[in-house]
C-alpha cells in the first residue's frame, strides 16, 4: 500500500540546514534555522533550566503519567506569564502539548471540530507550517496582506481591508510578537483596531506566541494578546516555550481555549483533553516541569528574566549594527528597517537570485524569501552579511 502514498516536498528549511553542513568553507555564516545563538553559535542550555533540572534529578519521584493535558502547575504558571491578569483563570481552559507546533495543531484540529467549513486566516507570509498544517487538516485557509515588501513594515491597511471579509465562524491567526517570517510586528493603537474589527464582524482569533521576551520584553511583547484576550469573547492561544525557555527538543507548549465563563471554560477543557487523547494521549512533562520550576522560584525566575534580557538585548544590538553597516557602506537609510524590526526574524526582500548570489560570494546561508536570524550573526559576521547584501545588490 506504500505505493500510495505520495511524496512529500523535502522541508525547506531542514534542507538548507544540510546544504550548510556540506558547505567546506569556514568563514560560512547560517541563518537559516530558527534557533537562537550566542556570539560562539552556540544554543546553550538557559542557566535556570540547567538549575532547575538538577534539582529535578534529585527531588522527581515517578515517572508515571501526568493528567491529559498535562500538569495543572504548568498551565497555571504559563496562563501567569502570558496573560497576566488580563483575564480570569477560571474562564481559560489549558492543556500542555508537544511544544508550540502541537499547541497550534491542536487548535487548529479544535477549530475543526467546531465548524468544518470555518476558514482561517493566515498572514502572509506567515511561518511556513501554519500553512501546511491547515492543509493537511484540508482545512479553509485565507491568506491576509501583512508586509510591505517596499517598507518592509507591516501593510496594515492591506492587512484590515483583507481582514474585513472575516465573518462569524471565521478564524484570524494573529502572531503574539516577533512575526516569523518578517519581523514585523502590530503597534498597539493597530493591535485595538484589529480588536475593534473581529469584534464588529463575530471573529474568533487565534494567537500563535513562539517568542515571548525576544522583542520588547516579556510584558510587552504579550501586550497585544493581553488586550485581545481581554476584550474578546473567545480566543485561542497557541504559546511555545521552546525559544524563551531554550527547551526545544523537550517539546513544551501550551495551549489555550480562553471563554467567557466558567462553564464554558469547563467544556473546552473536555474538548482540549479529548484531543490530546486522541492525537498522543498524555503530553511530554519535562521540559513543562522546567518551565513551571523556573517560574515558579522567584530566584530561578529572577535569574531566567535577566538571561532572556540579555538575549533580547543582543539580538538588538545586532540588528543596530546591522543597519548602521548597511547605512555606512550605502550611505542610505533604506536598511533603517532592520533596527525597527523585533525577534530573531527580518525578511530583508532580496529576491532568490539575490539569496543565492549572496551564498556563492560569502557563504551566507538564508531562507530563500530572504528571512535571516539576526542570532545567527556576531559582532565580526555582520559586517560580512552587510558586504554580500551590497554586492548582491539588495
Ligand atoms: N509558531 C511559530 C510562529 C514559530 O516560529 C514556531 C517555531 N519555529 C512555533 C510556533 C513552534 O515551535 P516549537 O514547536 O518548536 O515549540
Amino acid at each position: 500500500m506504500f505505493e500510495l502514498l505520495k511524496e512529500q516536498p523535502a522541508d525547506k528549511i531542514l534542507m538548507l540546514m544540510q546544504a550548510f553542513r556540506e558547505d567546506p568553507r569556514e568563514q560560512k555564516i547560517d541563518l537559516g534555522v530558527g534557533v537562537y545563538k550566542d556570539a560562539e553559535g552556540r544554543t546553550p542550555i538557559m542557566r535556570a533550566i540547567k538549575t532547575a533540572e538538577k534539582q529535578l534529578w534529585e527531588t522527581e519521584t515517578t515517572k508515571s503519567y501526568t493528567g491529559l493535558a498535562g500538569d495543572v502547575g504548568f498551565a497555571d504558571a504559563m496562563f501567569g506569564l502570558l496573560m497576566g491578569d488580563a483575564v480570569p483563570r477560571n474562564c481559560v481552559a489549558a492543556a500542555a502539548t508537544p511544544g508550540g507546533t502541537g499547541a497550534v495543531r491542536q487548535g487548529f484540529d479544535m477549530i475543526r471540530m467546531a465548524d468544518r467549513e470555518a476558514r482561517v486566516f493566515v498572514s502572509d507570509p506567515s511561518w511556513p507550517n501554519h500553512i501546511t498544517m491547515l492543509k493537511h487538516l484540508e482545512m479553509h485557509m485565507q491568506p491576509y496582506r501583512y508586509f510591505d515588501s517596499e517598507t518592509r513594515a507591516v501593510d496594515f491597511a492591506g492587512m484590515m481591508e483583507d481582514l474585513a471579509d472575516a465573518r462569524v465562524g471565521d478564524v484570524v491567526l494573529l502572531h503574539g510578537c516577533c512575526h516569523n517570517p518578517t519581523g514585523a510586528n502590530l503597534n498597539l493603537s493597530q493591535w485595538q483596531e484589529v480588536i475593534d474589527l473581529l469584534v464588529k464582524n463575530g471573529v474568533t482569533p487565534m494567537i500563535d506566541i513562539a517568542y515571548q521576551g525576544f522583542g520588547d520584553g516579556l510584558d510587552e511583547d504579550a501586550a497585544g494578546l493581553r488586550m485581545v484576550v481581554s476584550q474578546m469573547p473567545e480566543v485561542l492561544v497557541a504559546a511555545s516555550c521552546s525559544k524563551n525557555f531554550g527547551v526545544y527538543r523537550e517539546r513544551t507548549g501550551l495551549l489555550m481555549a480562553v471563554a467567557q465563563d466558567p462553564v464554558r471554560q469547563k467544556a473546552n477543557q473536555g474538548m482540549l483533553n479529548h484531543l490530546n487523547r486522541q492525537n498522543f494521549s498524555f503530553p511530554p512533562d519535562h521540559g513543562a516541569r522546567l518551565v513551571t520550576m523556573v517560574l515558579d522560584d522567584p530566584a530561578l525566575r529572577a535569574d531566567w528574566e535577566e538571561e532572556v534580557r540579555e538575549i533580547r538585548e543582543g539580538v538588538l544590538g545586532l540588528r543596530e549594527q546591522l543597519a548602521a553597516e548597511l547605512q555606512r557602506l550605502t550611505g542610505s537609510d533604506r536598511f533603517g528597517f532592520i533596527a525597527q524590526h523585533r525577534g530573531m526574524f527580518s525578511r530583508l526582500g532580496a529576491t532568490p537570485e539575490q539569496v543565492e548570489a549572496m551564498r556563492q560570494s560569502h557563504g551566507v546561508y538564508m531562507v530563500g524569501d530572504s528571512r535571516i536570524n539576526v542570532a545567527g550573526l556576531n559582532a565580526k559576521t555582520v559586517p560580512v552579511l552587510a558586504e554580500a547584501m551590497v554586492a548582491a545588490g539588495v
